[in-house]
Order: C-alpha cells, then sequence, then structure tokens
C-alpha cells in the first residue's frame, strides 16, 4: 500500500522529498488531476503538482525549478 500523503510516481515524490528537506511546505490537496502543491514558506507561492504526469520527470524538473527559485 502507498502511503498517505506520498505521491505515486517516484520521480515526483523524490521531488517532493528534496522540497521538504530545505523547508518548503508539501501540501496533498487531491482534486481531479492536481495531487496537491509545495509551498514556499517565505512568499507563499504555490507550484501545482499533477497526480497523473504525463512525464514523471518533467514534474520533477518543475518541483525543483520552483525549490532553486524560491531559496529566498
Ligand atoms: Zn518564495
Amino acid at each position: 500500500m502507498i502511503s498517505r500523503g506520498r505521491h505515486q510516481k517516484g520521480d515526483v515524490a523524490a521531488a517532493l522529498d528534496r522540497a521538504q528537506a530545505v523547508g518548503f511546505k508539501v501540501e496533498p490537496d487531491k482534486n481531479g488531476h492536481r495531487w496537491g502543491w509545495v509551498i514556499c514558506c517565505t512568499c507563499g507561492d504555490k507550484q501545482y503538482v499533477s497526480g497523473t504526469p504525463k512525464s514523471p520527470s518533467t514534474e520533477a524538473k518543475k518541483i525543483d525549478q520552483f525549490v532553486r527559485k524560491h531559496r529566498h
């Protein structure tokens, strides 16, 4: 069983772990194709996380880019 709150795509789950490790908030908020959000605790900006990405590696890169952009 997949643990609650963990993304089912390994690449995306790893990117979410990396974001969390550097202080970002990861908020599961499932609704349709949406899995949830990565939230910058400094400025409150949010990155959408798809639950059904066409390419998990591209989705993971988007999360990494958001994290890099928000190292305030
Ligand atoms: Zn920010």
